[in-house]
């Protein structure tokens, strides 16, 4: 027997931070990663997807076929082992991260308590902010294959740029080692809360959204361009460039996926053509249309 829960036709609204998406055709959340790793020898069907809190994802209206593996709510363990390494399994927040290594004295994952997605999910996008990355915090890896078999690399061995992680192929990220310098807790806690008071002051954090939509263009900054470009406050039905951050489009109601997509390209298009600069999104658009 598998243990882990395994729903047919999960909305996938309910697992993403824009609060938009069709239903995953099966929506698979493992407690385990032994769990997990059973699952995909024995049960798993068609495409894999792996989600983590789906804090960087557009799911599209039409949903997902095959098996959405969500990692979050399970996968959760942490521990600092005795010679000072974290080690931490994918599905653990990274708020929690950052608040568990600055309890322990260990210093450079401040950064990671502004960001609301599972370590998996910093891995696959080696996330980062305050000039801090996830990809340097790391000593090596686990990776879980689709065939079920696990695999224990060196972080050095894969190739990281920004918001770019390859050399994982189709596998999963099912657990890390970081290795951080030491630091004071109390200096380190106070610059976790510093920077979240910042966040809160800048960003519209309270409507649904995946924070920034674009890649900063070198040298300039998206929501600098969107803001000239007069974008603020255009809709499209519920979806809205924020007027407080350009930068994030919010879900202001019921917005459907397919506005949100239709607001990211008229805002492509008009910086585009105003000051050619072409916009690449950040977040990643999964799943399929709708057919209405
Ligand atoms: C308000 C707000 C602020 C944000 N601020 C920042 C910021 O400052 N910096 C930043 O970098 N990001 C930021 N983000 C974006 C997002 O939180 C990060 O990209 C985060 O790392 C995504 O984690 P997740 O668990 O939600 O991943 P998901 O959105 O669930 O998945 C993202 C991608 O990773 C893949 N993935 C997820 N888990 C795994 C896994 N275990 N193994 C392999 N692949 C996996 C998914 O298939 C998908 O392609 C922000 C988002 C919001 C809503």
């Amino acid at each position: 027997m598998i243990g882990g829960r395994l729903r047919l036709g999960e909305s996938l609204a309910r697992h993403s931070s824009w609060r938009v998406g069709g239903p995953a055709e099966n929506f698979y959340l493992p407690a385990t990663a032994d769990d997990l790793a059973g699952f995909l020898r024995d049960f798993a069907r068609g495409p894999i997807t792996w989600l983590g809190l789906g804090s960087n994802v557009l799911l599209r209206d039409g949903g997902l076929r095959g098996t959405v593996i969500c990692l979050a709510h399970g996968l959760e363990q942490m521990e600092l082992a005795a010679d000072g390494e974290i080690i931490a399994e994918a599905g653990v927040s990274a708020v929690k991260l950052a608040h568990f290594a600055a309890k322990n004295g260990l210093a450079g994952a401040e950064f990671l308590a502004g960001i609301p997605g599972t370590l998996g999910g910093c891995l696959a996008m080696n996330a980062g902010a305050h000039g801090g990355e996830t990809w340097p915090l790391l000593e090596w890896v686990e990776l879980l294959h689709p065939n079920g078999e696990r695999e224990r690399r060196a972080a050095s061995a894969f190739q990281v740029g920004y918001r770019s992680v390859r050399g994982q192929g189709d596998a999963c990220f099912v657990r890390a080692g970081l290795r951080l310098p030491t630091g004071e807790p109390e200096a380190l806690r106070a610059q976790l809360r510093a920077w979240q008071n910042q966040r809160a002051a800048t960003q519209p954090l309270s409507w649904p959204s995946c924070g920034s939509v674009f890649r900063n263009p070198s040298g300039d900054h998206a929501a600098r361009l969107i803001e000239a470009a007069g974008l603020k406050g255009r809709r499209v039905g519920d979806a809205e460039v924020s007027t407080q951050h350009a930068n994030f489009i919010l879900n202001r109601g019921q917005a459907r996926s397919r506005e949100i997509e239709a607001l990211v390209m008229e805002v492509q298009e008009t910086v585009r053509k105003q000051f050619n600069v072409v916009l690449q999104p950040e977040m990643r658009v999964l799943g399929e249309h709708h057919d209405d």
